[in-house]
Parts: C-alpha cells; structure tokens; sequence
C-alpha cells in the first residue's frame, strides 16, 4: 500500500511556471462527431440549457489565439483527435462534407482519423482528405495494395517555429488511429487496410523524428481514449493481472500507450468521450495526455514552456477556463460571425426535412443506466416492433442522445440513432439468450434490452433470472432476438456469430425508422421506466 501511495505522489503537476520561457500554444479537441452547429445544452440543464455557441465560438477562441500568439511571437496550433462527422444531422447527413467545409474555415494544424472517419466507406474518407485544406494524420493506417498511408493522408508533420534568440524550435506530430477502427467499422469499410501497432508505429517515428530529423518536442495526437478513470486504469494495469471489460477489442488506452512511449513528450487522445481538465501524466515516462470532452461542447488550451537557450520542455500552463477545459458558452465565447454564418447554412441545407414533428413526449426522456434509459428502451420497443422479434437488445453507446419534452422531429430521432444501422433478427435459444445479454451486460453493469426481464448481478456480472413474455426463459427453446447489424457485425458475440447466416434475417430497415414510427405510434410518450432491467444490491 505504502509503495502504490508514494508512486501517486510523484505525479506533480508542472504548471504554474510564471511568464519566463516561450510559449508554444494549443488549442485541441476531439470526437466533434458533427457537433458544428450552436445548441442548447440540455445535458447540463434539460429545463433552461445555457446555449453554447459550438464551432462559431470556437473559431473565435482559435482566431484570436492565433492572432496573438503571432504579435507575441509565440507558437501556435490547433489539434483534432479525430471522428470529427459522424453524429449530427449536419455531418452525418453530408457524410462529412458539410465538417470538412467548416473546417477549410477554421484551418486546424492536423487532424488525426478516428474509427468513424470510416463509416461511409473508404472512397467517401478519401474523398473528405481531398477536399480538405488541412492535414489528416494516421501513421499506423496503412493501405494494403501500396503498404503506404493513406492517399493524402501523412504519417506526420514538422513544425518549425523561431524563438526569441533566432534559433529554432522543431516539433514533430505523429497522428495515430485506435486498431479497435478494425472491429468499430463495418468490415466492408475497412477492407484493404491494415492498422498496425499503435505503440511501435509511434516510438518508431518518435525516434525517427528525434534522430533523424531533429525534432527537440514530439506530440503525439492520438484517436485513442483515455478511459474514464484513468488512475484505476493505470492501477489495474500495473498492479494487477485482470483482464480488461468485454467490449474492449484488441486496441489499448491512452494510459497504457503513455506508459509505453518513448521519445514523445505529450499526446493528446480521444476516441473516448471523457475530458480531463488537468493531463493524465504517465509516473515513468513522465508523458502528459490531454482529452477533451466530445460533440464539440468545448474546447482544450494549454500553453508548452520551453526554455530558450537550451529548447529544455519546462511544462505546460491550462489556458482555457477549468484548467485545460473549456465549456463553449456562447455569452462567454462571443461566435465568429463568418463561421456562424457558414455553419447556419451548412445546416440549413443539409437539414430540411428535419424540422417535421413526428410525435411529442410529455417530459424529458432520460437516458442512463441500463435500468433508467428511456430512450434506451424505446429504442428496443421499436425494434421489436418494427421487426416483430420476441425480444430485443442494442449497444448503450449507440443511444447517443435524449429527447426534449414537447414535440419530436425527425432531428430529435435521428441524434439519439445518427448512424445508418440496420436490423437483423438472429434465431437462438433460450441459453444464449442469457449470454448474449450477459456480454452485453458487461462493460455497463447494464444492457438495453427490450421483450425480456433480467435480475443482474454486477459483481459477478451474471444473469440471476430473465423471463421472456412473462415466462422464465426456456434455455432450449428458440427466440427471435432483434439488434443493430452493428452490433451483429462488430461487437463479436459468438452466440450471434455461431448461427448461419441464412437464417440470420437482414431487414434493411434503418435503427432510426423504427424509432421514428414507434414514437409516431405511441405518442405522447411518457418518461416512466418500466421494471425490465434490476441490478441486485
Ligand atoms: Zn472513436
């Protein structure tokens, strides 16, 4: 106990360096999944969400950063973590043409790809990269007919910037994507392309850049998460030899990464959507990892000192409002009015249709744990309705959003489902229907399931009772289970694998449909749950 105190009390913070040494300026965020577009935000107050200001704000923050890091002669960057469309109507809509637009206007330094960047298949990202006038990163992305990056795409770049003596200062970035991208995407969307290790693709650059090339500071920009607590990560990965969650595929964590890398002197991830207002900073390595928050709700600032004469990293200073975090109100963060302007009609376009009112709730609708989801449980309801399966189940993240009281658009449905997952309903028995619920269960303590009761035990992460249709579940007979052909494809349950595919049936019907036509026929829509998931004490 002693040993694990003592290393948690070398993790000091290096901040609060005072005005000696030149500064090198970032800005960064990550995991925007089409979030562009000003927005109440109801996720911190359904009742009178403060409104923020989104990209337009942003663009602001970034324009007057630039501009004065420029007079003081500072540096200057701006960093993007990756799955910057997929999400929001205005991205997923334009299959990311619309973010790519806003972006030619907001002109990051990089943009590193993240899983979703490959939704759409990989012509459509290819196209995205060409469109843009800003760098895409993925070192370890690698296209299998040249054994190169992607077209377009660069390992990394260099960035030499003067300091005050007149010599330079040379920093490298490394852009590398999370190899869970493999079992994210549907296979057909990354067929043709490799992901190679994460950890030896960044260190042999890293060593590349220091050795070959000069670089005095590497970053690495990474579409890889830290997790949502990071010292219990870092415990359990040091100190114990459990093995991680179900749900967590061959990729590892900003953390592990962190601990591994050598050369790079500070990363910043994503992937996972959980902001860290001060850095993860590895015990050993010394290196420090940002992450911000996701959907383009706010923005990461921190400030690199170096010293001038010797090019020493001193440490960094937050420069946002909660240390390196900020939220994006747009009282506090005036928007730049070309970027609103643009961002108004990007939406405008892409959004019509949108608008139309398909049903009401009489409240807010919740999400939460596997028990309190609402929109959670409608969305299984709609699946077995709109499929006529005995029971249903789908992946808790893939309920991206709630629902505000009064009337329901077509906007509302399509952000709590903006991906184009279809329904599949897979035949199997009452005994795998126990352990698919059961994987599914795992990571959450929690699984979205509709048609069945369960009584879980989160400790031993096991199934107590399940009924179907009121009756006890009878391990050998033959369900119809109904899901997102995400979650057939790619969460790789067995169970749902083990069965033949001419007896798996591929509905064509869109999540987001079904949603749409179960609201439509049940409105106005209450937010009571019902008693279908319980977790024992
Ligand atoms: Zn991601």
């Amino acid at each position: 106990m002693i040993k694990k105190t003592a290393i948690f009390l070398l993790i000091t913070v290096v901040c609060a360096l005072g005005s000696e040494g030149w500064r090198l300026n970032v800005i960064f965020n990550n995991d925007r999944h089409g979030g562009i577009e000003p927005a109440p935000a109801t996720f911190m107050n359904p009742e009178t969400p403060p409104p923020l200001g989104k990209l337009p704000s942003e663009a602001a923050v970034v324009a007057d950063r630039r501009a004065q890091s420029a007079e003081r002669g500072e540096g200057f960057l701006y960093l993007d973590q990756g799955d910057i469309y997929q999400g929001a109507p205005v991205g997923s809509l334009t299959k990311g043409e619309a973010i790519v637009e806003a972006y030619n206007l907001l002109l990051p330094d990089i943009v590193t790809i993240g899983n979703h960047e490959f939704d759409n298949g990989l012509d459509n990202l290819l196209g995205l990269v060409e469109a843009s006038n800003f760098t895409w990163l993925s070192a370890n992305t690698i296209d299998l007919s040249t054994g190169e990056p992607l077209k377009g795409v660069k390992p990394y770049i260099i960035k030499d910037f003067t300091l005050p003596d007149g010599s330079t200062l040379r920093v490298g970035i490394i852009g590398i994507t999370t190899i869970d991208t493999k079992y994210m995407s549907f296979p057909e969307n990354t067929a043709g392309i490799e992901i190679l290790d994460e950890v030896e693709t960044a260190n042999l650059y890293a060593d590349s850049l220091k050795t070959h090339y000069g670089a005095d500071f590497v970053i690495a920009s990474c579409h890889m998460g830290l997790p949502f607590d990071a010292r219990a990560a870092y415990t359990q990965l040091n100190e114990t030899s459990a093995q991680f969650d179900e749900g967590h595929y061959g990729g590892i964590d900003m953390v592990e990464m962190a601990g591994r890398l050598k050369n790079v002197d500070v990363a910043f991830g994503g992937h996972i959507h959980i902001g860290y207002s001060t850095p993860w900073e590895d015990p050993r390595t010394h290196v420090l990892v940002f992450q911000n928050y996701a959907q383009g709700t706010g923005f990461g600032g921190v400030s690199f000192v170096f010293d001038v004469g010797s090019k020493v990293f001193l440490g960094y200073e937050p420069i946002a409002t909660d240390n390196c975090l900020a939220t994006l109100f747009s009282e506090e963060f005036w928007p730049n009015p070309e970027m609103l302007a643009l961002v108004d009609s990007l939406a405008g376009e892409s959004e019509k249709g949108l608008a139309e009112v398909v049903g009401s709730a009489t409240a807010f609708l919740p999400r939460g744990d596997a028990a309190q989801n609402r929109v959670g449980h409608i969305t299984c309801d709609a699946m077995i309705e709109a499929t006529g399966a005995d029971i249903s189940t789908t992946n808790m993240g893939g309920v991206r959003a709630e629902i505000a009281a009064g009337d329901i658009t077509k906007k509302a449905v399509f952000e709590v489902m903006p991906f184009d997952n279809k329904l599949v309903v897979v035949p199997v028995t009452g005994k795998e229907v126990v352990e698919i619920v059961e994987r599914m269960a795992g990571k959450y303590s929690g699984a979205l399931v509709g048609g069945m009761k369960v009584l879980f035990d989160p400790r031993s992460k096991r199934v107590v009772e399940l009924s179907i249709g009121g009756a006890r579940v009878d391990s050998s007979a033959v369900y119809n289970f109904a899901t997102t052909d995400y979650v057939y494809y790619s969460y790789g349950i067995p169970q749902f694998e083990a069965v033949a595919v001419d007896r798996v049936k591929f509905t064509g019907l869109l999540a987001r449909d079904a949603i749409e036509r179960w609201i439509a026929a049940h409105s106005p829509v209450e937010p009571g749950v019902d008693d279908r998931w319980k977790n024992i004490d």
